[in-house]
């Protein structure tokens, strides 16, 4: 078989939702946007509901109804990016909960769908989504009138406890909701990691659920194994891959394995990025292909049958590094391509 096998932990995913739901001192809920952070949402979530999850968030309400099919009547499905023009009849007949962002979006969910569920998202400086504190004043008194299911915001340096920014946005949340008798949510992994100022009623972690930072806690989730199609010796001098970029000064041993950019693996990582045969790391070498990755295998003992990118030996956080990027897009990157596995 010349695709590589992806395989996911819902165990460890489990564990890893129950480790962040014990950190956090209130209700936690789980965000499966993106495919469930590419690792797939239908199984993700209905790995958690089965452990007890009843609040999921996505990014669009396209996403929304694909999850409601996922998961069937019940569980809570919450929408970041609000009541879009056109999504009336899906968050109607998909019973998903918009997070309103803005006036206009209010207008359109009051209009069209007075009695369906809806929370707000409120802008407390990251200037991304939701009401700043000016619109809200002008608009809260309509919004409470109809029951919002929930007050959200989200932070802008949660990943750096340091950051002056937390409490400034705690801070702006607190002026914009205290005393609304509202649930409210602020915090995402960060967040949860922040301690307990920043829970309020519900928490909404992502990356930590799947193994990444800033979570460092978590148990990994993805492993990724790139089968071996063809071993070959190289004389000092020879060049590997596209544009000669790699030249031999040993007698090699090079492995073309079966995964490329085309997969997710980042081109511009090139020979920061390392594969495990067992405990022994393996350096790439050349240029990463669209569908092939050269490694240098000549320190391994035997042959090796296939490769590792992911795993025990190197998280996403540490891929990422070697591409310039974050654990967030080399997860939502993992390709379509591969052969996909669930560990129950
Ligand atoms: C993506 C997202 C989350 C989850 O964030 P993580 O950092 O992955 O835990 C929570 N809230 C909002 C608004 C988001 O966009």
């Amino acid at each position: 078989m010349a695709t590589a096998t992806l395989s996911i932990d819902l165990s460890a995913l489990i564990d890893n939702w129950r480790a962040l739901d014990a950190r956090s001192a209130c209700e936690t809920a789980a965000v499966v946007k993106a495919d469930g952070y590419g690792l797939g949402a239908d199984r993700v979530a209905r790995a958690l509901n089965h452990a007890g999850v009843t609040r999921f968030f996505v990014a669009a309400t396209e996403e929304g109804a694909s999850l409601r099919e996922a998961l069937g009547p019940g569980p809570e499905i919450n929408v970041f990016s609000g009541h879009m023009s056109g999504d009336t009849d899906m968050i109607a007949d998909m019973t998903l909960t918009p997070m309103l962002n803005s006036a206009e979006q209010m207008l359109r969910h009051f209009e069209a769908l007075p009695q369906a569920p809806f929370g707000v998202q409120l802008d407390t400086g990251m200037n991304r989504l939701g009401m700043e504190p000016a619109e809200w004043d002008a608009l809260k008194d309509i919004a409470l009138d109809l029951g919002p299911t929930l007050l959200m915001s989200h932070l802008a340096c949660a990943d750096d406890p340091e950051h002056p920014m937390n409490p400034q946005q705690l801070a702006t949340f607190r002026q914009m909701t205290d005393g609304l008798n509202v649930p409210r949510s602020l915090a995402a992994t960060g967040g949860i990691l922040l301690g307990e100022d920043y829970h309020f009623d519900l928490t909404r972690p992502g990356v930590g659920l799947y193994g990444g930072m800033p979570f460092v806690d978590a148990t990994p989730v993805a492993q990724l194994d790139i089968p071996v199609i063809q071993i070959r010796d190289v004389e000092p001098g020879e060049s590997v891959g596209y544009s000669n970029t790699w030249i031999a000064e040993r007698p090699s041993r090079v492995a073309t394995i079966a995964a490329g950019y085309a997969d997710g693996i980042i081109r511009a990582m090139g020979e920061n990025a390392w594969l495990h045969a067992g405990d022994d790391a393996c350096k790439v070498i050349g240029r990463i292909s669209m569908d092939m990755i050269g490694v240098d295998v000549t320190d391994l003992a035997e042959e090796p049958t296939s490769l590792q990118l992911l795993g025990s030996h190197q998280s996403v956080d540490t891929l990422a590094e070697a591409a310039g990027t974050i654990g967030y897009e080399i997860l939502t990157s993992l390709g379509q391509r591969y052969y996909r596995r669930y560990k129950p």
